[in-house]
């Protein structure tokens, strides 16, 4: 099992100890042909802005949403659920790989200083509490009907799954805890 982890800017080697951590093998993934013998790929946490203007800029960008359409496991943190979602409400500087049904607002509860912590139970992914990082953090406002709603926090949704795409606002890398990297193998195989 060996899971990919875009590595154009922000969180990359944090996912890259606890995807180890959870028992797979973890791949740097910078350009296209790293897209090849993946079984999955986290977009990680960073800036959603700088991340889809790379991608962009080296076209990427296409071949990574052709994966993506053709089934390639996927699971964007933070940035990377502003980068799969379809939608934007307030923002118009993104442009993502836009392949997942859900509208999500960028920097939702504020500026650096509202970033927080929780520990919330999310029965999909484990049966114990886990503790969630939120930076900076989105949430989502709407979500399509093929998508299912993994967790919420004080009345926003914070994760969800449409088929091989999950998107988490927070950040499990910056834990020591795997239950997510754990389901997103477990969506990989
Ligand atoms: N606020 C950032 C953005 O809009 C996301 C922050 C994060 O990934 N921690 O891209």
């Amino acid at each position: 099992m060996k899971i990919g982890i875009l590595a154009l800017q922000g969180g990359v080697i944090e996912h890259l100890r606890l995807v180890e951590a959870a028992g797979a093998e973890a791949k740097i993934v910078r350009y296209s042909q790293d897209l090849e013998d993946i079984d999955g790929i986290i977009l990680p946490g960073g800036e959603s802005t700088t991340i889809s203007r790379i991608l962009n800029r080296t076209n990427m960008m296409e071949d990574l949403r052709n994966r993506i359409i053709a089934g390639l496991p996927v699971w964007g943190t933070c940035a990377g659920m502003i980068l799969l979602a379809k939608n934007l409400s307030n923002d118009d500087k993104v442009d993502g790989i836009k392949t997942m049904d859900i509208t999500v607002r960028r920097n939702a509860y504020g500026t650096q200083i509202d970033s927080f912590n929780t520990l919330v139970n999310v029965p999909e992914v484990s049966e114990n509490e886990i503790p969630l990082v939120f930076i900076r953090a989105p949430f989502i406002e709407e979500t399509g009907k093929n998508v299912k709603v993994i967790c919420e926090v004080n009345g926003h949704i914070v994760a969800a799954r449409q088929d091989n795409m999950l998107v988490s606002s927070f950040h499990p890398e910056l834990t020591s805890n795997t239950d997510f990297h754990k389901y997103f193998i477990n969506m990989c195989k």
